[in-house]
């Protein structure tokens, strides 16, 4: 699928669309962005790793392959910089999926009880639980299509088989890095979020553009597009001279 490139004045409306938006919501936007010949109605129901993936793609388009994100080791506090490269997530998700896992909600059994994989509709319905294990279960509540007659084992029983099973069908719903600390030797897992990471970065670029517009406009009294049609090297020079 291919993805076309946002222009500025697009990164803009996606911004401000975007900002008073949950981060889940947020994070359709961007899919949508990437599947402009689908219905928008469906996206929360899409498998959570199609819109990863797409967002992986997304972000490949916009900035680059290369991601560097800072963070505090777990253990000692150090900080630390990783390197990732969304070639390589995707090439760690996408081995076990099945294409058509794209368009259809994969569905799964566990002790006579049928599951489908979660959306972005599930994670909504979850996302005022604070505890855990209690947004586990919820979760798996939610995702239940079908009950045992007689079947009265609570779901927390089923979580361990239930989520294995959820990876295995849609291994791009949650990106896991494995991350050791050089300071402290101590290795741990973080999840990776595309969504949030994404949205961040348009957010730094979409004030950054407005804050051009405004220095220009300011300076010369040009308006948003007349400013937008002018090639980056011209605007460069423009900002240089307003002293930006
Ligand atoms: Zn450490």
């Amino acid at each position: 699928m291919h993805i076309q490139v946002p222009g500025e004045a697009e990164i803009l409306a996606l911004w401000e669309r975007g900002l008073t938006r949950h981060p889940i919501d947020r994070a359709l936007l961007l899919y949508a962005w990437t599947r402009p010949d689908l219905p928008a109605s469906n996206f929360p129901d899409l498998p959570l790793g199609t819109i990863n993936k797409a967002l992986l793609r997304l972000r490949e388009t916009c900035f680059g392959p290369r991601i560097i994100a800072c963070m505090d080791c777990e253990h000692c506090g150090t900080r630390m910089e990783i390197a990732l490269d969304t070639g390589q997530l995707l090439a760690g998700i996408e081995d076990d999926t099945p294409s058509k896992l794209d368009d259809i909600t994969a569905e799964f059994e566990v002790s006579s009880f049928r599951f489908r994989v979660p959306c972005s509709r599930d994670l909504a319905a979850i996302s005022g639980e604070r505890d855990l294990k209690a947004a586990a279960v919820k979760l798996l509540e939610q995702c239940c299509l079908e009950y045992p007659k007689n079947g009265d084992a609570g779901f927390g029983s089923l979580l361990v088989e239930a989520e294995a099973a959820m990876e295995a069908l849609d291994p791009a719903a949650g990106i896991n890095l494995s991350l050791s600390c050089e300071a402290c030797g101590e290795n741990w897992m973080v999840d990776f979020n595309i969504g949030t990471l994404l949205w961040d970065e348009i957010d730094v670029r979409a004030r950054s553009l407005l804050a051009e517009v405004h220095s220009l406009a300011q300076a010369y009294g040009w308006t948003e597009p007349e400013i937008f049609a002018l090639s980056s090297q011209r605007r460069a020079a423009y900002l240089d001279m307003v002293g930006v």
